[in-house]
């Protein structure tokens, strides 16, 4: 069980940490698990890759989360093992055959996305003679709009492809799917709507019966200078779209969420090791939890010192080095700080909980080593 705190302030107070120093908030991952499980009609799968940290997962579970878009094997038994009642799904659209067999006949996964006749070959091949055949789920490449991350330019197959597919595996026996991702961090709703409009065509080209129609991820965090419309704009979207679409009634509803549930259920606190004028020497940096700065990310930040939390009346722009001995271990921008920061004191970065902790790597042997609860976000 880790440590528990009211504030990160507490924390900083007791531990003055050395290392870089993860903060849980898990009321804040409940609300999110919430806000999605309320608003959303239709199932709220965590896509677990956005933060697979046993801590951050436990609070969603808490939150009412069981359904999990999955990657990997993985992925998938991390959550069939440590889980009562969770129901993973294969999303990606390139599998193994030794993962697609042990998915399907060791953890019960009955959902496997593909995008190429070939992938479809590949089912065939390992599932064709199952009793109950699994979905397979179409992925969409739908135009990346408004999104910081474009995430159809690796996956995802067009009208007249989809259509092939949603025939072929049908001829195949089996039921299917469609399903979109329309890039991550979208700041507007209009990927969205895109993305419907060419699912409506797709299903009017088809006719297929589709057994579930996932709209992905996407959904975005209020990172610093970023203004995106709340969760209840992109809820009222999806469903007056999904109305639209008049879907068979035994059609599921899925979303994906990974950032927008993670983001705000975390933040972390680097100490500054050194000043030299205005440039700070930090603990954590690009290679380790900060990387997301690297695609222009910008996180809210407070600084501490060993009595408090320090004013921000007077401010000024520093340049941050992260710890390792590479000279492009450096954030791309100058981020304003309170003028008086000095050797000793701490630096917390708000909305670290997507992706920053998954893609850390421990280059030059630099990692989180302590982690506690905190009972107040910071956003
Ligand atoms: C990464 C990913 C997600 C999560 O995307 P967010 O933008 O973090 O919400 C969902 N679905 C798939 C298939 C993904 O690859």
């Amino acid at each position: 069980m880790l440590q528990q705190f009211p504030t990160t302030g507490h924390m900083i107070a007791a531990l003055r940490p050395e290392v870089s120093t993860y903060c849980i908030c898990r009321p804040a991952l409940e609300n999110q698990a919430q806000a999605f499980l309320g608003g959303f009609p239709g199932h709220v799968l965590f896509a677990i890759k956005a933060n697979p940290m046993n801590e951050v997962v436990d609070a969603l579970y808490e939150g009412g989360i069981r359904h999990f878009d999955t990657a990997s094997i993985g992925e998938i038994a991390s959550v069939y093992d440590r889980y009562d009642g969770v129901i993973p799904y294969f999303m990606h659209p390139v599998k193994g055959w030794q993962a697609t067999h042990d998915a399907y006949h060791q953890y019960g996964v009955r959902h496997f996305v593909i995008d190429h006749l070939d992938e479809l070959g590949k089912m065939h091949d390992i599932l064709g003679d199952v009793d109950e055949p699994p979905v397979l789920v179409i992925r969409l490449s739908t135009p990346s709009k408004d999104a910081k991350f474009n995430l159809s330019e690796k996956f995802g197959v067009g009208l007249d492809e989809a259509v092939t597919l949603l025939r072929e595996a049908t001829v195949r026996g089996f039921p299917v799917g469609l399903c979109f991702h329309v890039g991550s961090q979208c700041e507007t709703t209009d990927g969205y709507e895109l993305a419907f409009d060419l699912t409506a065509r797709v299903l009017a080209a088809s006719n297929a019966p589709i057994k579930c129609l996932d709209v992905g991820g996407g959904f975005p965090a209020p990172y610093e200078g970023t203004n995106p419309p709340p969760l209840s704009d992109f809820m009222a979207v999806i469903s007056k779209r999904v109305k639209a679409l008049d879907l068979p009634s035994d059609c599921q509803l899925m979303c994906e969420p990974g950032r927008a549930l993670v983001a705000t259920g975390m933040s972390m606190v680097a100490q500054v090791q050194l000043r030299r004028d205005n440039v700070l020497y930090l603990n954590d940096g690009v290679y380790g939890t900060m990387g997301g700065a690297r695609l222009g990310l910008h996180f809210p930040t407070r600084t501490y010192n060993k009595d408090g939390e320090v004013s921000t009346n007077d401010l000024g722009p520093f340049k941050i080095f992260g710890p390792t001995c590479d000279s492009l271990d450096v954030l791309p921008y100058e981020i304003d700080l309170p003028s008086s920061i000095a050797m000793g004191d701490w630096i917390e970065f708000g909305l670290m909980g997507a992706y920053g902790p998954a893609v850390r790597t421990e280059f030059n042997g630099f990692k989180p080593e302590h982690f506690c609860y905190v009972d107040e976000p910071f956003t």
